[in-house]
């Protein structure tokens, strides 16, 4: 069931309703406006939102709303009066929030090798044959990468372990676990591991090392079994089948191990395709019957194979949506009933609505989480903006590549390169995001923009990018417009978010 009421999209104030000449420009902090529905939707630069009724909204513009009226109380205390504005609280609160802009990039990405055993159509990693050894990290460039990591001036830093599939590199793998745990003896930074595997290759030796190292494992996952090994191609067996088989063997270790298996499981990933828009049902049900309690419900991205195999994949952005919203409608129906899971962008977002925390999606910050937010480590040594910087790269094209493990921690955080992606990562400078009523909870990619636009700015009007994040923007909004006490008490329980702390290595 497609149709356009599933996504109830917001709009623009019509101002030429309102008498400008009565408008009262003083009363007001700087705030944008979008229609939700009947309603106005108000956002501040400090975060705030309210959705007013019209003719609360036209008493706000005109400045009418006087000490002790409901409507001023409510503007006060979500800081839209500006002569109510506690100044310095507000700076301590922005400051809070940005956390991410007083240290150095926090996740580092190893690509340890670009070799695969799958032939996923999708793949973003441009990835090679298995024979292809030649593309594997070697342990020299792999302990140069984990040092400039150390060298980050973040206090928690995490080692992402990618490919290809990393595990076809497992020697170096083990290495870089075992160097940087013990360089971290002395560094004593908050490390953390995390890989990312198709779980095709993994033995119960394997297994034992990364759970006695506390290695988080991320796999992929593309809905119910046709559908996985319809995209996933493994020429070796059963893609879906080896894959289940395994997170719930992860799993049951978990809960033998005492971890609270509502926190602790195998984290899986979609990646929506044309064939999986139909079947928005049964992807959650897939994820649910697994264990899963969060879905991230990925579009395809502009990168890598996918750019090819666009044509037979891909679909419009508008066709996204539309999927999106009947997943999510679906998830929350389950909720309803009882089952807990989540979508993911929802979930980021609404913990930035709901409850001011700013959780770092590297794709939803501003400046978004190019070089000052992670780097991405290839395995010939060059250091890129982030893994969609590499991933560019693999499509022959080096723009975001920053320098190599044998440059210096500053040169690499401080050269033009850097410097250049980090502005172009700034809605600041966008002129569609500064009056955009989402821009508090926005973010940029300058690596999605340079390939779908090619220009690092982009064109936000224009941007396949703004549009779904503004669309889940007014997706949301008009949820929690509508929401219940039962309802608000969901979304409140998709923003709680727990350090797991088991996967912090001692
Ligand atoms: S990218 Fe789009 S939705 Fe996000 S702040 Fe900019 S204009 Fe708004």
């Amino acid at each position: 069931m497609l149709n356009g009421e599933l996504l109830p999209r917001g709009r623009q104030v019509d101002f030429t309703q309102l008498a400008p000449e009565r408008w009262k420009p003083g009363f007001a902090t700087p705030f944008n406006q979008r229609m939700i529905g009947r309603k106005v939707l108000i956002t501040n630069e400090f975060g705030d939102w309210l959705l007013l009724e019209p003719e609360e909204f036209r008493s706000f513009i005109e400045g009418r709303p006087q000490p002790g009226e409901p409507l001023y109380d409510r503007l006060r205390n979500a800081n839209f009066i500006a002569r109510a504005v506690d100044v310095q609280m507000q700076a301590e609160r922005w400051q809070r929030k940005k956390h991410y802009l007083f240290h150095g990039p926090t996740l580092h990405g190893f690509v340890l090798t670009q070799r695969c055993n799958h032939g996923c159509q999708y793949c973003h990693s441009s990835v090679v044959g298995m024979e292809r050894t030649d593309t594997d990290m070697s342990i020299d460039v792999a302990e140069r990468g984990v040092d400039l990591a150390f060298q980050s001036t973040a206090s928690a830093i995490t080692i992402e372990f990618q490919g290809g599939e990393p595990t076809a590199n497992w020697d170096v793998l083990r290495h870089i676990v075992e160097y940087a745990t013990r360089k971290n003896v002395e560094a004593k930074k908050i490390l953390s591991f995390a890989l990312v595997t198709n779980l095709s290759l993994m033995d119960d030796e394997r297994l034992d090392f990364l759970l006695d190292h506390r290695v988080q494992i991320c796999t992929s996952l593309d809905g119910p079994a046709d559908l996985h090994n319809r995209i996933r191609i493994f020429k070796n067996g059963n893609s879906h089948e080896l894959l289940v088989r395994w997170m719930k063997k992860i799993n049951d270790r978990y809960r033998e191990m005492g971890l609270d298996t509502n926190h602790y499981r195998v984290e899986a990933l979609p990646t929506i395709t044309r064939p999986s828009l139909a079947r928005w049902k049964d992807i959650v049900d897939a994820f649910v019957a697994v264990g899963c309690r969060a879905i991230f419900l990925r579009k395809l991205d502009p990168f890598g194979f996918a750019a090819k195999s666009a044509k037979t994949l891909g679909y419009s952005m508008d066709e996204y949506l539309e999927f999106y919203a009947n997943a999510v409608d679906y998830i929350i129906e389950l909720n309803r009933q009882d089952v807990q899971v989540m979508e993911r962008h929802a979930a980021i977002m609404l913990n930035k609505i709901l409850v001011d925390e700013e959780p770092n999606y590297l794709d939803l910050r501003t400046p978004g989480g190019a070089c000052v937010g992670q780097l991405g480590y290839a395995p010939d040594g060059g250091v890129y903006s982030s893994d969609e910087g590499r991933f560019v790269a693999s499509m022959g094209d080096d723009m975001f590549k920053i320098g190599t493990v044998h440059d210096s921690y500053q040169n690499l955080m401080t050269n033009a390169a850097t410097r250049a992606l980090v502005m172009a990562g700034l809605n600041d400078t966008q002129p569609d995001c500064v009056t955009c009523v989402y821009k508090p909870w926005c973010g940029q990619q300058v690596e999605y923009n340079y390939k779908t636009q090619g220009s690092l700015h982009g064109h936000m009007r224009d941007s396949t990018w703004c549009k779904k994040h503004k669309s889940i923007f007014d997706y949301l909004m008009h949820k929690l417009e509508s929401a219940d006490e039962r309802d608000m008490e969901m979304f409140r329980r998709w923003t709680t978010n727990r350090t797991l702390d088991h996967f912090i290595v001692q």
